[in-house]
């Protein structure tokens, strides 16, 4: 279970800080950062008990926009840091956020062995479809057919489908949101926190700058939620229908956002950490036990 103590009267504001972001205006890094403090705020966390981990990329500088623990980390290399933070104690909420270069690029392989273990660390993807802070090269996650300075005549890859990938590789918790809908991005959010073992949240944010066709208008018009249709997050079936709708099955169709897959029941990798340590967190284990179990 994610570890979030319950403290009422929690604002969003409660967890930003006096330094503005430095986005683009208009970026949908905004709406992330708005929706995680909502987020936040709703479970009732506390600023010392919270962790966002970041890599590289212009979505990766949200921790500095927090006001929580923050490791600005190096490229596609999140979620084995924030691995790393959650076992050495479990008692920290640990949230990753990068783009999708980052995670979905150089960091992939990440993503297959946090889902796998079930590490209890929710995973915030910006997903813009391009290489922002480097002025707009292709990236995993680019359309094919879409011109980027690295692709002047269009993309002729097939997108990764982060969504399907994650859930051929265990994880326990898989949504997307938009972050042009700031408050359902925040339920979203909220659910990811309370959720015990890995979470990924897909997040469609636009890149004002250099992605003229993935626009807030463009997904609007192709966005639909998930509860809206009567999807069940526990049929691991109808999950993984819904993520091959897009981009897989149809790049240019509609795009499911909310929670896709949600499964309770095991357990996360830093309670079977503990167990191996006579139920103690690596930080609280004393030496003699660790070395015991080596
Ligand atoms: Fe956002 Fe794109 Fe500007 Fe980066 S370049 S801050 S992703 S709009």
């Amino acid at each position: 279970m994610a570890s979030v103590k319950v403290k009422v009267d929690r604002k969003p504001m409660d967890f930003a800080v006096a330094r503005a972001p430095i986005w683009c205006p208009g970026c949908g890094d905004y709406g992330i950062l708005e929706a995680l403090r909502r987020a936040l705020a709703e479970v009732g966390a506390r600023n010392e008990d919270v962790v966002v981990v970041s890599g590289i990329g212009c979505s990766s500088q949200l921790p500095h926009f927090m006001k929580t623990y923050g490791v600005h980390g190096i490229h596609g290399r999140i979620l084995p840091v924030a691995t790393g933070i959650k076992i050495s104690n479990p008692k920290l909420t640990v949230i990753g956020v990068g783009g999708d270069g980052d995670g979905y690029g150089i960091g992939l392989n990440h993503l297959i062995h946090a889902a796998r273990r079930n590490v209890g660390v929710v995973y915030i993807v910006s997903n813009n479809q391009v290489y922002g802070l480097t002025t707009g090269q292709m990236s995993p996650t680019t359309l094919k057919g879409v011109k980027t300075k690295t692709t002047p005549y269009g993309s002729i890859d097939s997108p990764v489908n982060p969504l399907a990938l994650a859930l051929s590789a265990g994880a326990t918790f898989v949504a997307r949101g938009f972050s042009g809908d700031v408050a359902h991005l925040a339920q979203i959010i909220s659910e990811a926190l309370r959720h015990r073992g890995f979470a990924l949240v897909d997040v469609l944010s636009p890149c004002v700058t250099f992605n003229r066709i993935n626009t807030y208008d463009w997904f609007r018009a192709r966005v639909y939620k998930l509860e809206a249709v009567g999807h069940d997050p526990a049929d691991f079936e109808q999950a993984y229908k819904r993520a091959l709708e897009w981009p897989t099955l149809d790049p240019y169709g509609k795009i499911p956002i909310g929670i896709f897959y949600r499964r309770e029941d095991l357990p996360a990798y830093e309670e079977e950490v503990a167990k191996l340590l006579g139920g103690k967190a690596p930080i609280e284990a004393p030496l003699e036990l660790s070395k015991e179990k080596i």
